[in-house]
């Protein structure tokens, strides 16, 4: 079965939220394929009718007639929970139904030949990528199996398992979940392969859902990421969004309608709109028209490339912010980016370029690869190399993807211990060393946290076990090893074994409770900023309270062990018990003091213990 799976062709899919784009290796090059309607890109878009089911072209195309049963944006709620307060947003915005499932998962609600029928979203996104692999068929004469999938570089596990998930629905082995910034750097430097020395590129990708920033450094033929930013919910459909909200005031005021409520006179309008947008991103001014638009008034009014940029300047704006943010992150001056690639259909308009331009002080962009299209060209090229086709400069190709916030365990109730670091290359393993923090104490809960504060009441809960089955010893005594790994699809799975027992414990984290959206890790980045100080601080009084109480334990222990304090006269010993005695009852009873004061007391405590110290050469 599985060496069934590894023949045949091999496929790059970029699974855009609003279009997708399919790609394959061939003759030494990269072919983006067309599909039946002769686009090179096809509308992430599912519709259903009282006789069938549309996916594309034909979708979108008909979705004014049919708004509530026509779907698009899956990607945005793929591996979501209904809570999700982005979730709930978007809802407010689709003219279709999305109900709450059972575990949270939402789920959407069509009328399909007659009947009511639910959907999740890896359902609706396993049609589109369906309607890819078909495309390729058609186009290679063959069935087609591989396939390497894109997700933005801020897609957590759940959402990167889910759109595995999808391909797999769609028939499809997943050879890799890539980054959609890092397949388009792909794209770009396979080009610039030969060039001599580092290149520090810059990936700028708006597309019509989410931004997605990366810095990369380009050597030879590797690829490392350096740090990413992005926004999943910053793109094409947002400017649409405002221009809409636009000539609906306009609508308003001229015919004293409100239109906002009426889904299908809102998608003909939304259909005009990125109509426009994108002739603005050439012309100057355009006109919308609508004919019958609402109550039977037809619509027409004419928007300037000007008015379109002022709608939209928050947001342009924004974008350019996830630029400071993925450079200070990597801690490079932005007079150290040698290249700044544009990819993204949303990176045609002019303003947008603009204020790129300017932030780098005027450096000419890049925009040799076509924007639509890089990120499957990026795609098609890692799916050849991962089935051992193309050639060697292909596959000499090495890539590294980062962890977009940092991951841990809570240890002492509520402190962070960070295993691995934000923006750590993947994938990745690593591991810490803990100890039990009770006396007798036969199980252990290993809490996962990713975040940057120092107490995990700051950072997000990814899930958590049990490792049972510890021998009973004193406190400190049992050496617990836990393991981080992070896969090439960077799903996190966590491991912990207790060494002399060799008893152990995993995770997946796949996450039921999905993970966090790129606004929120933006929010908690930048608070963990605000905060540093704070944590700071926090940080060092947990270490030099861990310090002295890490002492006492390993005093009592000792105190305790017969043979060990064999040399020392018993008034000695009494003195010495009595002191740790104290001090643990003293540490059991605060949370956190000063670090001067833990400081002294430990100074104090190894005083009275010297004896002891040098008996044992501690
Ligand atoms: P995604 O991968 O997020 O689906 P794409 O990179 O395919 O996005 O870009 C699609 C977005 O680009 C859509 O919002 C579309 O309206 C916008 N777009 C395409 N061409 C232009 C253009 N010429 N000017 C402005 N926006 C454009
Ligand atoms: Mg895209």
């Amino acid at each position: 079965m599985a060496e069934e799976w590894k023949e045949g062709p091999a496929i790059g899919i970029d699974l855009g939220t609003t279009y997708s784009c399919v790609g394959v290796w061939q003759n030494d090059r990269v072919e983006i394929i067309v599909n039946d309607q002769g686009n090179r890109t096809t509308p992430s878009y599912v519709a259903f009718t009282e006789n069938e089911r549309l996916v594309g072209d034909a979708a979108k195309n008909q979705v004014a007639r049919n708004p509530t049963n026509s779907i698009f944006d899956a990607k945005r709620l793929i591996g979501r929970r209904f809570g999700d307060p982005l979730v709930q947003n978007d809802i407010n915005l689709w003219p279709f139904k999305v109900i709450e499932g059972s575990k949270d998962k939402p789920m959407i609600v069509v009328s399909y030949k007659g009947e009511d029928k639910q959907f999740a979203a890896e359902e609706i996104s396993s049609m589109v990528l369906k309607k890819m692999r078909e495309i390729a068929e058609a186009y290679l004469g063959k069935t087609v199996k591989n396939a390497v999938v894109t997700v933005p570089a801020y897609f957590n596990d759940a959402q990167r398992k889910a759109t595995m998930d999808a391909g797999g629905i769609a028939g499809l082995n997943v050879m890799r979940i890539l980054n959609e910034p890092t397949a388009a750097a792909i794209a770009y430097g396979l080009d610039n392969v030969g060039r001599i020395g580092k290149r520090n590129v810059l990936i700028f990708d708006l597309g019509g859902g989410t931004a997605d920033i990366s810095l990369l450094t380009v050597e030879d033929n590797s690829f490392e990421v350096k740090a990413v930013a992005g926004d999943t919910h910053l793109g094409g459909e947002d400017f649409d969004n405002r221009m809409v909200n636009h000539f609906v005031q306009i609508f308003k005021r001229w015919h004293k309608k409100d239109i906002s409520g009426n889904a299908r006179a809102l998608r003909r309008l939304r259909t005009a709109c990125e109509r426009a947008k994108r002739i603005l991103s050439s012309a100057i001014e355009t006109a919308i028209e609508v004919d019958s638009l609402y109550d039977g008034i037809d619509f027409s009014s004419n928007i300037t490339r000007a008015k379109f940029a002022e709608l939209n300047m928050h947001l342009f704006r924004n974008s350019i912010e996830l630029v400071e943010k993925c450079l200070t992150d990597a801690e490079m001056d932005k007079k150290s980016v040698h290249d700044v690639v544009l990819t993204g259909g949303s990176t045609r308009i002019p303003k947008v370029q603009q204020l790129l331009q300017d932030f780098f002080d005027g450096k000419e962009l890049n925009r040799s690869i076509n924007p639509d299209e890089a990120v499957a060209y990026g795609a098609a090229v890692q799916a050849a190399k991962l089935s051992g086709l193309g050639n060697e400069r292909l596959r000499d190709i090495v890539l590294s993807d980062v962890t977009p916030l940092s991951l841990g365990v809570e240890v002492k109730g509520s402190d962070m211990s960070v295993v691995i670091p934000r923006n750590t290359a993947i994938p990745t393993k690593m591991k810490e060393f803990y100890s039990t923090a009770a006396d007798n104490q036969t199980e252990v809960l290993i809490s996962v946290y990713e975040g940057e504060r120092a107490r995990t009441l700051d950072n997000n809960w990814l899930g958590e076990f049990e490792l049972q089955g510890i021998p009973a010893a004193p406190r400190g005594v049992a050496k617990l090893k836990v393991c981080f790994d992070i896969d090439a699809n960077g799903i996190l799975n966590v491991s912990a074994k207790e060494k002399t027992s060799g008893t152990s414990c995993k995770i997946t984290i796949t996450n039921h409770k999905a993970r966090l959206s790129s606004e929120e890790i933006n929010r908690m980045v930048r608070e963990a900023e605000i905060f540093k100080a704070e944590d700071d601080e926090r940080r060092e009084r947990a270490k030099a309270k861990a310090a002295l109480e890490n002492f006492a334990y390993r005093m009592r222990n000792t105190i305790n062990d017969k043979e060990k304090c064999a040399k020392l006269v018993p008034v000695q010993k009494k003195k010495i018990e009595a002191a740790v005695v104290q001090m643990i009852k003293w540490l059991d009873g605060i949370q956190l003091a000063e670090v001067v004061e833990f400081e002294e007391k430990l100074l104090g405590l190894k005083l009275i213990c010297d004896p002891l110290i040098r008996a044992q050469n501690i």
